[in-house]
């Protein structure tokens, strides 16, 4: 035993009783923290020596998982919505699956399935997306519809969302062509109301026709430098077939559509108002692509993205589980910031459950609690480097006196 106390890992020199797990070498021994550094320079290593190769391997390195390690994957980076994630699991293992057959002439053709997301701001859409390209290593880009317009119009073509994912990549078309784009807001380009616009609708459903092109799978000429195209500029042609597109919004107001649509009274008179969000919430799992029609995405869009799913409002419980679950939560990062240091951080559990009832009350949602976070450890942060402390206590005293003394105690929603 006596022994075991002098064992340190070799590269951080933290002792035996501060780590996880020790792993005995030859000469020394290497703790857990350590491992996965290594293995992120390893990573970072490859990742770079790929891309400076003119055809990076990232789609032969595609390794396909079954749909439930998929899911594996993303609970250790995404808390809750099961629903969603298991769709999601199912739609990407499909498209790789598809991606790396391959097809003989007169076989059966397995169609893409790009996806949608409906469910509030905050409650993990991009986070999920984001993840589950992390997990099959192959570029990703996140893009906001609200920033295209119609063609001819101020504001970027939509062609220069597969600009970013081929900067993502160092303009390698090859992986770029099996890469994954996150479409955001795509609730920002419905068009005003169920029918078909007389006037022009340069925001909206210009935007989703041109959107719905590079859904169908055509070959795209994409700008190198992203913004408008001009007659001059050397384009890239990209071929979209294989390209997994995700679509996330809000869509607020769509729980009424789906509420007339299976003709429940959701907002009802003699329920009260817990009652009511409840079912609220509640309605968004029965979404579908009829109500989202009904929202103002053209049935053709509608039509290149058959997997709809929704997402689950954010209750304490999940707050408080984002706080500390996920494999780099927010709690960890501060904790490993204070580590890094030299000083061991102590929460009280009152403390987390004060940034949960904080964000909740202020409507913050799982974004704010990094806010919250930040108020709270900002002091310490300023202050303790370069004093000889090794230990700082947070008790719910402390993080209520730090958050109240904050700008975001400003926020209250009245
Ligand atoms: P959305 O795209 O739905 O607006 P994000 O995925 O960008 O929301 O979420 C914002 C942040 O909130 C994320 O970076 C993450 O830290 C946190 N978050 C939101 N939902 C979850 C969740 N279900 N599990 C873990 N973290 C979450």
């Amino acid at each position: 035993m006596a022994k075991q106390s002098h064992l340190h890992c070799s590269f951080c020199g933290r002792s035996r009783d501060e780590v996880k797990i020790l792993i005995a070498g030859q000469e020394g021994h290497i703790c857990e923290s350590c491992v996965e550094h290594a293995l992120e320079i390893i990573e970072q290593e490859i990742h770079t020596s790929d891309k400076s190769k003119s055809n990076t391997n990232l789609n032969t390195k595609l390794t396909i998982r079954k749909p439930q390690e998929i899911k594996k994957f993303l609970d250790e980076y995404v808390i809750g919505q099961d629903e969603a994630k298991k769709i999601l699991a199912v739609a990407v293992y499909n498209h790789y699956k598809r991606i790396s057959h391959k097809q003989l002439p007169d076989e059966v053709e397995i169609e893409k399935s790009n996806i949608i997301m409906v469910g509030e701001t905050g409650t993990g859409k991009t986070l999920l997306a984001k993840s589950i390209a992390r997990m099959l290593n192959v570029p990703f880009a996140i893009v906001d519809a609200t920033v295209f317009t119609e063609a001819g119009y101020v504001g970027e073509d939509v062609e220069s969302m597969l600009t970013r994912l081929l900067q993502n990549c160092n303009y390698d078309v090859a992986a770029a062509e099996k890469g994954i784009v996150y479409v955001d807001e795509l609730d920002k380009i419905a068009r005003k109301g169920d029918n078909p616009s007389i006037t022009r609708d340069v925001s909206g459903e210009g935007v989703q026709q041109g959107l719905l092109k590079m859904l169908e799978g055509t070959e795209v000429l994409v700008p190198p430098q992203g913004g408008r195209k001009h007659p001059e500029q050397k384009m890239i042609k990209i071929d979209t077939k294989n390209i997994l597109f995700i679509c996330g919004g809000a869509f607020d107001g769509v729980d009424k559509v789906i509420a007339r649509r299976i003709n429940t009274n959701a907002i009802g008179f003699n329920v009260n108002k817990e009652e009511q969000e409840l079912q609220r919430n509640n309605l968004l799992r029965f979404v579908n692509a009829q109500d989202l029609k009904k929202f103002g995405l053209i049935p053709e869009l509608l039509g290149r993205l058959p997997v709809v799913t929704y997402l689950n409002p954010l209750d304490a419980a999940t707050l408080r589980n984002i706080l500390t679950e996920p494999k780099n939560s927010i709690i960890k990062q501060f904790t490993k910031l204070f580590e890094l240091e030299g000083i061991k951080l102590k929460i009280d559990d009152e403390v987390l459950d004060f940034m949960v009832s904080k964000a909740l009350e202020y409507k913050l949602g799982a974004r704010g609690l990094r806010s919250i976070c930040e108020s709270i450890f900002t002091d310490a942060m300023f202050e303790m480097p370069g004093t000889n402390k090794t230990e700082l206590h947070i008790t719910a005293n402390y993080a209520e006196n730090m958050f109240n003394k904050s700008k975001l105690n400003l926020l209250k929603v009245a």
